[in-house]
């Protein structure tokens, strides 16, 4: 059976379509890929751990229990012990 020139055109359409098709899927998975590497980031960004980082490493603070002034890079009263976080 010879494949007529209308035959092979519709093959060809339908070749293309798988194509486009595989090409979405592959995009999607790269979306997808994107918005968890995106949502990992902004994970991070909320960790307490990199929350606590010193504003403002030459300001001080005034300790409540005992009133002495104490650098920002120390979370605790350097007169009296008080923990401030
Ligand atoms: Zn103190």
């Amino acid at each position: 059976m010879e494949m007529s020139p209308a035959q092979s055109f519709e093959t060809g359409a339908v070749i293309g379509e798988i194509i486009l098709f595989l090409l979405l899927i592959v995009l999607i998975a790269l979306i997808a890929y994107l918005v968890v590497v995106l949502i990992k980031r902004n994970k991070e960004k909320n960790n307490p751990r990199i929350k606590y980082q010193i504003e403002n490493p030459q300001g001080r603070w005034t300790c409540p229990r005992c009133n002495s002034e104490n650098p920002n890079t120390t979370f605790l009263c350097n007169r009296c012990g008080y923990r401030v976080v």
